[in-house]
């Protein structure tokens, strides 16, 4: 792509934003400006040009050439269409970074698993001796890794839905799909429309490039080849036994003492797995890298063992996907501590996986009423306010051997500026308890 003597809008001030437009002005863009609807947003570099407060009539007096839009901003509001009204195209930021890296790309989507995997990808081929960066939704902006001079062998691409809405040329070497559950419903109208968004990574992809997809997902017809895994059904290249990943009748990797315990942290692994092998590494180069990797926290992470209680942070649940796979995880009984923002997900789906497992619901938060209409007829339902609440109101009820489990399963932007500080706030909660086990 060509800017010399092009101008170029940046849309939203953020990381992203900010590493967009630097790699414009670095690929000879005549003018790049940043702009953001906000007028109280702060640009942190000096050297950029930057409108806070950016109205339509700016916009359309910039007259861009090209419009590049940072993920958590829409590109079909008026005020984004405003910047194309020279005939710009708009991209996004990812698309951008495509076209100036000149490596090799691994793609991660997914519903949920999509940090771990891109991390644990990211640590397989680094531990190999080959240069790569974790970036897009996690880690680094992309664009800032276009940037890197040398540019590293291997991009680690986690990419979401609103990344991918806005790619047009975009077109990894290996696509990773991880799963596909209802999520975001404050952003798309319907999930069809969110499904539709994710899809789109598999666009520009011809035989010469790889799929690594989940069983059992509904997918239409792709071009990209395809290498099925599951940790739940045994069709795929690899299924999981006995906390064991086997390929046939073969142990690829034995997961006891490692991090990556679970079933749905099986299936990360296993997309690792096909995603290193398909870049040309061996199973002794990536089975290493599995048994010392160490998650990203907030994920269903140890917190204590208190009295025989067992505390588990999953602040990063923030849809019913991933609290479904954090339920069906655990092998004690389970008071489940559940809620935050209101996204307009329905909870009812939970239910028939609760039942057996589950043997009290702590409520809090935006949606603590709706949640305790939801389970109130089944489970007993405690409802609080805050998350310090819900801890002491889960640790009355615990009896030796309880798992208490912190998965939230919506976003926690009610009460929180994000899922780590909800995580830390809660972590402060388990470690001031002073209460014991009720084993009455
Ligand atoms: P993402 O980046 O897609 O949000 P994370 O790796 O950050 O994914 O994990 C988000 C949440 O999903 C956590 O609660 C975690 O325990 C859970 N999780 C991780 N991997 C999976 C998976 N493969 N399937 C379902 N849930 C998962």
């Amino acid at each position: 792509m060509n800017l010399l003597h092009k101008k170029v809008a940046v849309l939203g001030c953020g990381r992203s934003g900010i590493a967009a437009a630097r790699l414009a002005a670095a690929n000879g863009a005549a003018h790049v400006c940043i702009f953001d609807s906000d007028p109280d947003a702060v640009c942190p570099e000096s050297t950029l040009n930057f409108v806070p407060g950016a109205g339509e009539k700016e916009a359309r007096n910039f007259a861009a050439d090209l419009v590049v839009i940072s993920p958590g901003i829409e590109a079909n509001t008026p005020w984004s269409l405003a910047f194309t009204c020279a005939g710009a195209p708009i991209i996004g930021e990812v698309e951008l970074a495509f076209r100036y890296f000149h490596g090799r790309v691994i793609a991660i989507t997914g519903t949920n698993g999509k940090t771990t995997t891109t991390s644990l990808i990211e640590h397989i081929l680094i531990s190999a001796g080959k240069t790569a960066k974790a970036c897009g939704n996690y880690g680094y902006p992309f664009s800032e890794v276009a940037q890197a001079d040398p540019q590293p062998e291997f991009a680690v691409l986690e990419i979401s839905s609103f990344q991918l809405e806005t790619i047009a040329s975009f077109k990894p070497e290996v696509a990773v799909w991880l799963n596909f559950a209802p999520d975001h419903m404050d952003r798309y109208k319907t999930v069809e429309d969110y499904y539709r968004a994710k899809l789109r990574i598999f666009e520009n992809m011809t035989r010469d490039q790889l799929a690594i997809i989940r069983v059992g997902e509904r997918l239409p017809a792709i071009k990209p080849r395809v290498v099925e895994f599951s940790a739940f059904k045994g069709s795929g290249v690899l299924r999981f036994e006995d906390n064991c990943i086997m390929q046939l009748a073969n142990v690829v990797a034995d997961l006891n003492g490692s991090a990556l315990q679970q079933a749905h942290n099986a299936e990360n692994a296993m997309a690792a797995i096909l995603a290193c092998r398909a870049v040309g590494l061996s199973d002794e180069q990536i089975v290493p890298s599995l048994l010392d990797f160490e998650p990203p926290h907030h994920r269903c992470e140890f917190v204590a063992e208190k009295g025989g209680v067992l505390w588990l942070n999953d602040s990063k649940s923030t849809n019913l996907h991933s609290t479904e796979a954090a339920i069906r995880s655990q092998t004690r009984p389970v008071i489940l501590i559940i809620g935050g923002k209101d996204k307009g997900l329905d909870y009812t789906p939970l239910l028939s996986l609760m039942r057996g497992r589950v043997r009290l619901c702590v409520v809090f938060g935006q949606i603590a009423e709706q949640l305790e209409r939801t389970f109130k007829g089944e489970f007993p339902t405690l409802r609080v306010e805050t998350v310090p609440q819900a801890v002491n109101a889960a640790a009355e009820h615990t009896r030796t051997g309880d798992v208490v489990l912190f998965s939230p399963g919506t976003s926690s932007f009610d009460q929180f500026t994000s899922y780590a500080e909800r995580g830390q706030c809660f972590c402060d909660a388990v470690k001031n308890l002073t209460i014991s086990p009720n084993n009455n």
